[in-house]
């Protein structure tokens, strides 16, 4: 069963996945195919398809609740694998993004001393950064 849903039917959550992955979910017919390639999915606890299906359905709590989005290697395996021609890595990057802007404001890089900066992994500065900007 192909899965559409359509302007006022998609929740907050499921439009702004696609915003910033600028991927349509509804193209999703949940093949596999992406699980069955993806060298992360023996350590995920949600393979990539039952993501795309969590998402596509605007289930917050299972997507974010997830580890898998913070274990996606971005290595492009599963895009090159979809006969829809989904890329994966970018729904899971704005998922990832998605939940980094949810979360407290461990540190704000304005407030830094200059020292300290170079001290902290880039991840967090860039995450960071992206809050303040959102
Ligand atoms: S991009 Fe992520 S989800 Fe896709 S195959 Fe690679 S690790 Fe798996
Ligand atoms: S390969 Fe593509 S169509 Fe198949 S389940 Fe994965 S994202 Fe969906």
């Amino acid at each position: 069963m192909r899965l559409q849903l359509k302007g006022k039917l998609k929740n907050e959550f499921v439009k702004k996945i696609e915003k910033l992955s600028g991927e349509n979910l509804s193209k999703c017919y949940q093949c596999g195919r992406c699980s069955g390639g993806c060298p992360s999915a023996p350590f995920m606890d949600l393979l990539p398809n039952q993501v795309m299906r969590f998402a596509q359905i605007g289930s917050q709590k299972e997507v974010l609740g997830a580890k898998t989005v913070w274990l996606c290697a971005s290595c492009f395996t599963c895009m090159v694998r979809c006969p829809k021609g989904v890329d994966l890595a970018r729904v899971m990057e704005a998922i990832r993004q998605i939940s980094l802007r949810q979360n407290v404001d461990y540190i704000s890089p304005n407030k830094l001393p200059i020292e300290k900066r170079t001290e902290l992994p880039l991840i967090a500065l860039v995450s960071a950064f992206r809050k303040s900007t959102a």
